[in-house]
Protein backbone atom coordinates (compact mmCIF):
# COMPACT_ATOMS: atom_id res chain seq x y z
CA UNK A 1 0.00 0.00 0.00
CA UNK A 2 3.03 2.15 0.98
CA UNK A 3 4.64 1.07 -2.94
CA UNK A 4 1.27 2.75 -4.30
CA UNK A 5 1.35 5.74 -2.65
CA UNK A 6 4.59 6.89 -3.33
CA UNK A 7 3.60 5.84 -7.32
CA UNK A 8 0.15 8.11 -7.09
CA UNK A 9 1.91 10.41 -5.44
CA UNK A 10 5.18 10.55 -8.26
CA UNK A 11 1.80 10.21 -10.85
CA UNK A 12 0.51 13.47 -9.54
CA UNK A 13 3.16 15.59 -8.89
CA UNK A 14 3.82 16.85 -12.55
CA UNK A 15 0.24 17.45 -13.00
CA UNK A 16 -0.29 19.61 -9.50
CA UNK A 17 2.41 21.40 -10.92
CA UNK A 18 1.35 21.65 -14.55
CA UNK A 19 -2.22 23.22 -12.85
CA UNK A 20 0.05 25.71 -10.26
CA UNK A 21 1.48 27.19 -13.63
CA UNK A 22 -1.32 27.21 -15.83
CA UNK A 23 -2.51 29.45 -12.57
CA UNK A 24 0.14 31.20 -12.34
CA UNK A 25 -0.10 32.16 -15.99
CA UNK A 26 -3.81 33.12 -15.84
CA UNK A 27 -3.18 35.15 -12.87
CA UNK A 28 -0.46 37.31 -14.56
CA UNK A 29 -2.28 37.47 -17.63
CA UNK A 30 -5.28 38.94 -15.76
CA UNK A 31 -3.20 41.27 -14.62
CA UNK A 32 -1.76 42.46 -17.71
CA UNK A 33 -5.82 42.39 -18.92
CA UNK A 34 -6.13 45.02 -16.20
CA UNK A 35 -3.26 47.61 -17.43
CA UNK A 36 -4.12 47.16 -21.41
CA UNK A 37 -8.32 46.70 -21.00
CA UNK A 38 -8.64 43.08 -21.81
CA UNK A 39 -12.30 43.34 -20.22
CA UNK A 40 -15.43 44.44 -21.38
CA UNK A 41 -19.18 44.22 -20.25
CA UNK A 42 -21.95 42.57 -22.21
CA UNK A 43 -25.21 43.63 -20.63
CA UNK A 44 -28.38 41.63 -20.80
CA UNK A 45 -31.77 43.08 -20.66
CA UNK A 46 -34.52 42.12 -18.09
CA UNK A 47 -38.28 42.17 -19.56
CA UNK A 48 -40.83 42.99 -17.72
CA UNK A 49 -43.71 39.97 -17.63
CA UNK A 50 -46.54 42.19 -16.82
CA UNK A 51 -46.12 44.43 -20.16
CA UNK A 52 -43.12 43.08 -21.98
CA UNK A 53 -40.78 45.86 -21.56
CA UNK A 54 -36.92 45.89 -20.77
CA UNK A 55 -36.96 47.67 -17.04
CA UNK A 56 -33.34 46.53 -16.64
CA UNK A 57 -30.18 45.42 -17.59
CA UNK A 58 -27.54 42.79 -15.83
CA UNK A 59 -23.69 43.75 -15.82
CA UNK A 60 -21.74 40.17 -17.52
CA UNK A 61 -18.15 40.67 -17.41
CA UNK A 62 -15.97 39.65 -20.61
CA UNK A 63 -12.36 38.80 -21.15
CA UNK A 64 -11.00 39.31 -24.43
CA UNK A 65 -7.97 36.79 -24.20
CA UNK A 66 -4.99 37.38 -26.59
CA UNK A 67 -4.19 33.85 -27.49
CA UNK A 68 -7.33 32.00 -25.96
CA UNK A 69 -10.10 34.68 -27.18
CA UNK A 70 -13.36 35.42 -25.17
CA UNK A 71 -12.75 33.51 -21.65
CA UNK A 72 -15.95 32.67 -19.80
CA UNK A 73 -16.23 34.43 -16.09
CA UNK A 74 -16.73 31.23 -14.58
CA UNK A 75 -13.49 30.91 -15.29
CA UNK A 76 -11.33 34.00 -14.50
CA UNK A 77 -14.15 34.87 -11.65
CA UNK A 78 -12.75 32.15 -8.69
CA UNK A 79 -9.23 33.50 -10.09
CA UNK A 80 -9.93 36.64 -9.33
CA UNK A 81 -11.48 36.37 -5.98
CA UNK A 82 -8.66 33.89 -4.56
CA UNK A 83 -5.59 36.47 -5.35
CA UNK A 84 -7.66 39.55 -4.60
CA UNK A 85 -7.72 40.95 -7.79
CA UNK A 86 -11.58 41.27 -7.47
CA UNK A 87 -11.51 43.90 -5.74
CA UNK A 88 -10.33 46.59 -9.00
CA UNK A 89 -12.00 44.49 -11.30
CA UNK A 90 -15.34 45.09 -9.41
CA UNK A 91 -14.64 48.61 -9.03
CA UNK A 92 -13.83 48.94 -12.91
CA UNK A 93 -17.30 46.62 -13.50
CA UNK A 94 -18.83 49.18 -11.54
CA UNK A 95 -17.70 52.75 -12.61
CA UNK A 96 -17.63 51.75 -16.50
CA UNK A 97 -21.72 50.30 -16.02
CA UNK A 98 -22.47 53.09 -14.01
CA UNK A 99 -21.53 55.33 -16.62
CA UNK A 100 -23.07 53.68 -19.42
CA UNK A 101 -26.49 53.21 -17.43
CA UNK A 102 -26.59 56.92 -16.71
CA UNK A 103 -27.42 57.30 -20.62
CA UNK A 104 -30.07 55.46 -20.22
CA UNK A 105 -33.66 55.78 -19.70
CA UNK A 106 -34.35 56.43 -16.48
CA UNK A 107 -36.74 53.77 -16.01
CA UNK A 108 -34.00 50.97 -16.84
CA UNK A 109 -31.94 49.98 -13.95
CA UNK A 110 -28.51 48.16 -13.85
CA UNK A 111 -27.55 44.97 -11.88
CA UNK A 112 -24.07 44.32 -11.01
CA UNK A 113 -22.77 41.02 -9.60
CA UNK A 114 -20.89 41.63 -6.45
CA UNK A 115 -18.46 38.61 -5.04
CA UNK A 116 -18.25 37.81 -1.67
CA UNK A 117 -14.92 38.71 -1.60
CA UNK A 118 -15.74 42.65 -2.53
CA UNK A 119 -18.48 42.54 0.23
CA UNK A 120 -15.20 41.79 2.75
CA UNK A 121 -13.90 45.32 1.73
CA UNK A 122 -15.24 47.99 4.41
CA UNK A 123 -14.73 50.68 2.14
CA UNK A 124 -16.72 49.48 -0.68
CA UNK A 125 -19.63 51.07 -0.16
CA UNK A 126 -17.67 53.98 -0.14
CA UNK A 127 -16.74 53.27 -3.65
CA UNK A 128 -20.25 52.58 -4.80
CA UNK A 129 -20.83 55.86 -3.73
CA UNK A 130 -18.08 57.31 -5.64
CA UNK A 131 -18.74 55.59 -8.89
CA UNK A 132 -22.58 56.59 -8.67
CA UNK A 133 -21.42 60.14 -7.95
CA UNK A 134 -19.18 60.14 -10.98
CA UNK A 135 -21.71 58.70 -13.38
CA UNK A 136 -24.23 60.77 -12.19
CA UNK A 137 -26.35 57.65 -11.83
CA UNK A 138 -29.12 58.02 -9.65
CA UNK A 139 -28.57 55.10 -6.89
CA UNK A 140 -32.24 53.50 -6.68
CA UNK A 141 -31.39 52.69 -10.42
CA UNK A 142 -29.09 50.40 -9.11
CA UNK A 143 -29.29 46.46 -8.10
CA UNK A 144 -26.51 44.49 -6.52
CA UNK A 145 -26.84 41.05 -7.04
CA UNK A 146 -25.18 38.90 -3.84
CA UNK A 147 -25.24 35.05 -3.88
CA UNK A 148 -26.22 33.53 -0.81
CA UNK A 149 -22.42 32.56 -0.25
CA UNK A 150 -21.93 35.46 1.72
CA UNK A 151 -25.21 35.09 3.96
CA UNK A 152 -24.15 31.51 5.09
CA UNK A 153 -21.61 32.85 7.60
CA UNK A 154 -23.91 35.38 8.90
CA UNK A 155 -20.87 37.66 8.51
CA UNK A 156 -21.09 41.22 9.91
CA UNK A 157 -18.95 42.57 7.74
CA UNK A 158 -21.28 42.17 4.96
CA UNK A 159 -24.38 42.29 6.14
CA UNK A 160 -22.93 46.11 7.52
CA UNK A 161 -21.97 46.87 3.79
CA UNK A 162 -25.61 45.88 2.19
CA UNK A 163 -26.61 47.81 5.06
CA UNK A 164 -25.11 50.90 3.68
CA UNK A 165 -25.42 50.34 0.44
CA UNK A 166 -29.54 50.11 1.51
CA UNK A 167 -28.75 53.57 3.42
CA UNK A 168 -27.80 54.84 -0.24
CA UNK A 169 -30.97 53.84 -1.83
CA UNK A 170 -29.28 51.05 -3.62
CA UNK A 171 -31.85 48.27 -3.88
CA UNK A 172 -30.03 44.26 -3.18
CA UNK A 173 -30.99 41.22 -5.44
CA UNK A 174 -30.44 37.43 -4.18
CA UNK A 175 -28.57 35.89 -7.27
CA UNK A 176 -29.05 32.16 -7.79
CA UNK A 177 -31.66 31.75 -5.22
CA UNK A 178 -32.25 27.80 -5.08
CA UNK A 179 -29.46 26.18 -5.91
CA UNK A 180 -25.99 25.55 -3.69
CA UNK A 181 -27.06 25.39 0.24
CA UNK A 182 -29.73 28.32 0.18
CA UNK A 183 -32.39 28.08 2.53
CA UNK A 184 -35.48 30.52 3.49
CA UNK A 185 -33.99 31.43 6.47
CA UNK A 186 -31.26 33.49 4.59
CA UNK A 187 -34.47 34.97 3.60
CA UNK A 188 -34.63 36.67 7.26
CA UNK A 189 -31.01 37.83 7.35
CA UNK A 190 -31.54 40.80 4.95
CA UNK A 191 -34.83 42.84 3.63
CA UNK A 192 -34.10 41.89 0.01
CA UNK A 193 -35.47 43.59 -3.03
CA UNK A 194 -35.63 40.93 -5.38
CA UNK A 195 -35.17 37.38 -5.43
CA UNK A 196 -33.52 35.80 -8.69
CA UNK A 197 -34.76 32.13 -9.10
CA UNK A 198 -32.08 30.10 -10.79
CA UNK A 199 -31.96 28.84 -14.46
CA UNK A 200 -32.11 25.19 -12.89
CA UNK A 201 -36.17 25.67 -11.85
CA UNK A 202 -36.91 27.35 -15.03
CA UNK A 203 -35.12 24.98 -17.21
CA UNK A 204 -37.56 22.15 -16.66
CA UNK A 205 -40.21 24.07 -15.51
CA UNK A 206 -42.74 22.11 -17.57
CA UNK A 207 -41.57 18.76 -16.49
CA UNK A 208 -41.65 18.18 -13.01
CA UNK A 209 -41.96 19.97 -9.62
CA UNK A 210 -40.20 22.80 -10.66
CA UNK A 211 -43.00 25.30 -11.23
CA UNK A 212 -44.42 24.90 -7.46
CA UNK A 213 -41.05 25.37 -6.12
CA UNK A 214 -41.42 28.80 -8.62
CA UNK A 215 -44.59 29.69 -7.27
CA UNK A 216 -43.76 29.13 -3.78
CA UNK A 217 -41.12 31.77 -4.08
CA UNK A 218 -43.17 34.02 -5.67
CA UNK A 219 -45.58 33.90 -3.55
CA UNK A 220 -42.82 33.96 -0.14
CA UNK A 221 -41.70 37.26 -2.09
CA UNK A 222 -44.90 38.90 -3.06
CA UNK A 223 -45.83 38.56 0.75
CA UNK A 224 -42.29 40.09 1.70
CA UNK A 225 -42.44 43.22 -1.00
CA UNK A 226 -39.88 41.84 -3.05
CA UNK A 227 -39.99 41.10 -6.83
CA UNK A 228 -38.77 38.17 -8.68
CA UNK A 229 -36.78 37.45 -11.88
CA UNK A 230 -36.72 34.21 -13.64
CA UNK A 231 -33.00 33.33 -15.39
CA UNK A 232 -32.28 31.50 -18.46
CA UNK A 233 -35.71 31.85 -20.02
CA UNK A 234 -34.78 30.51 -23.68
CA UNK A 235 -38.12 29.35 -24.69
CA UNK A 236 -41.73 30.92 -25.40
CA UNK A 237 -43.50 28.14 -23.30
CA UNK A 238 -41.26 29.11 -19.99
CA UNK A 239 -42.71 32.51 -20.77
CA UNK A 240 -45.73 31.80 -20.72
CA UNK A 241 -45.87 29.58 -17.11
CA UNK A 242 -43.59 32.16 -14.89
CA UNK A 243 -46.37 35.10 -16.41
CA UNK A 244 -49.25 32.49 -15.13
CA UNK A 245 -47.09 32.12 -12.00
CA UNK A 246 -46.41 35.87 -11.41
CA UNK A 247 -43.19 36.32 -11.81
CA UNK A 248 -42.31 40.00 -11.94
CA UNK A 249 -39.23 40.00 -14.61
CA UNK A 250 -37.41 37.42 -16.97
CA UNK A 251 -33.86 37.34 -18.45
CA UNK A 252 -32.83 34.49 -20.86
CA UNK A 253 -31.98 33.85 -24.70
CA UNK A 254 -35.25 34.07 -25.96
CA UNK A 255 -35.10 38.02 -25.08
CA UNK A 256 -31.30 38.77 -25.16
CA UNK A 257 -28.05 37.26 -25.03
CA UNK A 258 -25.82 39.15 -23.07
CA UNK A 259 -24.64 41.81 -25.48
CA UNK A 260 -22.06 44.66 -25.87
CA UNK A 261 -23.34 48.22 -25.05
CA UNK A 262 -23.08 49.30 -28.36
CA UNK A 263 -26.50 46.59 -29.50
CA UNK A 264 -28.30 46.88 -26.18
CA UNK A 265 -28.66 50.61 -26.54
CA UNK A 266 -31.20 50.41 -29.44
CA UNK A 267 -33.26 47.75 -27.71
CA UNK A 268 -33.37 50.52 -24.74
CA UNK A 269 -34.83 52.93 -27.04
CA UNK A 270 -31.32 54.76 -26.86
CA UNK A 271 -29.68 56.30 -30.24
CA UNK A 272 -26.27 54.88 -30.76
CA UNK A 273 -23.57 56.74 -31.72
CA UNK A 274 -20.74 56.12 -28.93
P1 LIG B 1 -25.03 34.93 -13.18
O1 LIG B 1 -24.93 36.17 -12.35
O2 LIG B 1 -25.98 33.89 -12.73
O3 LIG B 1 -25.34 35.44 -14.65
C1 LIG B 1 -26.22 34.77 -15.52
C2 LIG B 1 -25.47 33.87 -16.46
O4 LIG B 1 -26.41 33.14 -17.24
C3 LIG B 1 -24.59 34.63 -17.46
O5 LIG B 1 -23.43 33.84 -17.72
C4 LIG B 1 -25.49 34.70 -18.70
O6 LIG B 1 -24.77 34.86 -19.90
C5 LIG B 1 -26.16 33.35 -18.62
N1 LIG B 1 -27.46 33.33 -19.30
C6 LIG B 1 -28.33 34.35 -19.46
N2 LIG B 1 -29.45 33.95 -20.10
C7 LIG B 1 -29.29 32.62 -20.37
C8 LIG B 1 -30.11 31.63 -21.04
O7 LIG B 1 -31.23 31.90 -21.50
N3 LIG B 1 -29.61 30.38 -21.11
C9 LIG B 1 -28.37 30.05 -20.60
N4 LIG B 1 -27.96 28.80 -20.75
N5 LIG B 1 -27.58 30.96 -19.96
C10 LIG B 1 -28.04 32.23 -19.86
P2 LIG B 1 -21.99 34.48 -17.82
O8 LIG B 1 -22.10 35.82 -18.50
O9 LIG B 1 -21.10 33.45 -18.40
O10 LIG B 1 -21.60 34.74 -16.32
C11 LIG B 1 -21.39 33.66 -15.45
C12 LIG B 1 -21.30 34.13 -14.02
O11 LIG B 1 -20.11 34.92 -13.80
C13 LIG B 1 -22.44 35.04 -13.59
O12 LIG B 1 -23.56 34.24 -13.29
C14 LIG B 1 -21.83 35.72 -12.38
O13 LIG B 1 -21.94 34.90 -11.25
C15 LIG B 1 -20.37 35.83 -12.77
N6 LIG B 1 -20.09 37.21 -13.22
C16 LIG B 1 -20.28 37.77 -14.45
N7 LIG B 1 -19.89 39.06 -14.44
C17 LIG B 1 -19.46 39.34 -13.18
C18 LIG B 1 -18.94 40.53 -12.53
O14 LIG B 1 -18.83 41.62 -13.10
N8 LIG B 1 -18.60 40.38 -11.21
C19 LIG B 1 -18.73 39.22 -10.53
N9 LIG B 1 -18.37 39.17 -9.23
N10 LIG B 1 -19.24 38.11 -11.09
C20 LIG B 1 -19.59 38.16 -12.41
CA1 LIG C 1 -26.22 37.70 -11.58
CA1 LIG D 1 -27.82 34.22 -11.49
CA1 LIG E 1 -25.32 31.64 -11.85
Amino acid sequence: AKAEGRRTHRFFEPDMDARAKARLTMEQDLRQAMIDGGFEIHYQPLVDLRNDEVSGCEALLRWRHPERGMVSPAEFIPLAEDTGLINELGDWVMQTACAEAAAWPSRIRLAVNVSPVQLKSPTLALRIAHALAASGLSPDRLEIEITEAVLIHDDETALAILHQLRALGVRIALDDFGTGFSSLSYLKRFPFDKIKIDRCFVSDIEVDGSAAIVQAVVNIAAARNMTTTAEGVETEAQREVLRKLGCTQMQGYLFSRPRPASEIRPLLGVCSEK
